[in-house]
């Protein structure tokens, strides 16, 4: 078990993953640095004091990464305020049950539904204003999830608040379906506060998951979303965890239709690279119009495919240019303007090999890194569920 700890987790402290983080970053590669909270697993609620002490952590991730900014990146003008010392949280963890996002996200459905919203777009929807309201009030809410929703915005409110103070970003993790309404709608909250373009640098990264039906309709909204409210749209895209239990829970609940997820792999794959291109060609429109982009992409995944193809596109629509030789020979330099708006992703102790490929093919001005590990650290009990889903992906590691 240590082994498989020690193989991927950062440690149980900041401490232990701090020189981690500087030796990855020696060879240009930032991290997401993220303790692990889930929900109790048995479903029961977990006490506030917990969820304070777990806040704190969540804090102090924040600060060990601006420090460790403030020394190798200190100076973030030339890629729109990024260092890539990021920090991630998953909502479920920060409140004591995530029922209350359950029911939340209800009461979201059934106020967009009678307002005639999101009629054509698969569950669980698009974000529109006063979601939230329509959280803390609709049918359903009980008087305890509406404290335990406002609570949880008061924590995201103080996490961006103490992110923004050491400028390091914030990636929110996209979860099972039946809760992103409330996500995507405090995501969307955040974005607007902390992305202001108006504003310092921005500071929140909300997730997407290309596996749902209704992905390229939301990565369309929210783009035109960001332009028409002023702020800097920051998405992390993955193909999404939660398959099994999206087509269980979909069934158990006795909804009509398809289920949220894509029907094949195939589907979710082009949900994906269509989400690459659109991304990517917004990008460089919107650098070469005004010299900077208003939208940023982090492409997480382990799919070589998929990260064969956006290095294609860099080239393709101008924002890297090919050095010392032709072809796959030469290395390719992103450009100034496009280095802090893109960013891969892959998770701590998991495909080594796909990330050095990356820093082997692109590189950016000044060793900016552009790609990022996702690393998790945090007490054995806590990551239990973590390491869970990494054996289950990793079976040959657990024989080994
Ligand atoms: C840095 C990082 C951060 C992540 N953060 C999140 C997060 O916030 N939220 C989250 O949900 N996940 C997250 N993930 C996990 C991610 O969603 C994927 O489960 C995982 O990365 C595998 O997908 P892939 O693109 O790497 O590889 P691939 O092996 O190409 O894709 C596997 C994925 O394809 C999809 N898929 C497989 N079979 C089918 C099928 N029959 N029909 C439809 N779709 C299918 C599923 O999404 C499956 O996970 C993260 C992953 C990384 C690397």
């Amino acid at each position: 078990m240590h082994t498989f700890f020690a193989q991927f987790l950062g440690g149980s402290t900041t401490t232990d993953c701090i020189p981690k983080i500087e030796s990855l970053r020696h060879a240009e590669i930032g991290t997401l640095l993220g303790y692990n909270i889930e929900a109790e697993l048995d479903g029961s609620s977990k006490g506030m004091k917990l969820i304070a002490a777990q806040t704190e952590h969540v804090l102090s991730s924040i600060e060990t990464q601006g420090a460790l900014a403030r020394k190798f990146y200190p100076d973030t003008s030339k890629t729109g305020g990024d260092n890539r010392c990021w920090v991630r949280i998953k909502v479920t963890g920060l409140l004591p049950n995530p029922v209350a996002l359950y029911r939340g996200s209800n009461a979201i459905l059934a106020a967009r539904k009678e307002k005639g919203l999101d009629a054509d777009v698969p569950y669980p929807g698009l974000p529109h204003d006063g979601d939230w309201d329509a959280a803390l009030t609709g049918p359903g809410v009980t008087p305890s999830d509406r404290e335990e929703l406002l609570h949880l915005r008061a924590i995201l409110e103080k996490i961006a608040q103490r992110a923004r103070e050491h400028n390091v970003r914030i990636v929110i993790d996209a979860e099972q379906s039946w809760y992103q309404p409330v996500i995507d709608s405090l995501s969307d909250e955040l974005m607007q506060k902390y992305n202001a373009l108006d504003g310092g640098p921005a500071t929140c990264i909300a997730s997407f998951q290309a596996y749902l039906r209704r992905y390229p309709q939301l990565l369309e909204q929210q783009i035109a979303r960001a332009e028409e409210k002023g702020y800097k749209l920051l998405i992390k895209q993955v193909r999404g965890a939660y398959m099994v239990t999206e087509a269980a829970r979909w069934e158990k609940e006795g909804r009509e239709g398809p289920g949220p997820v894509w029907a094949s792999k195939d589907e979710s794959d082009a949900s994906y690279d269509y989400g690459i291109a659109r991304a990517l060609e917004v990008v460089a429109g919107q650098a070469r119009e005004s010299g900077h982009a208003r939208i940023g992409v982090v492409l997480a995944t382990h799919n070589s495919i998929s990260i064969e193809l956006a290095i294609k596109l860099l080239e393709k629509y101008g924002m890297a240019r090919r050095v010392g030789g032709e072809g796959e020979e030469g290395l390719l330099v992103v450009s100034d303007e496009a280095a802090g708006s893109i960013a891969f992703a892959q998770l701590y102790g998991m495909k080594d090999d796909l990330t050095n490929k990356i820093t082997g093919s692109v590189t950016a001005a000044g060793g900016f890194p552009l790609v990022v590990k996702s690393m998790s650290y945090g007490d054995l009990n806590e990551c239990l569920p973590f390491l869970a889903r990494r054996a289950t992906e990793n079976e040959a590691v657990l024989e080994g």
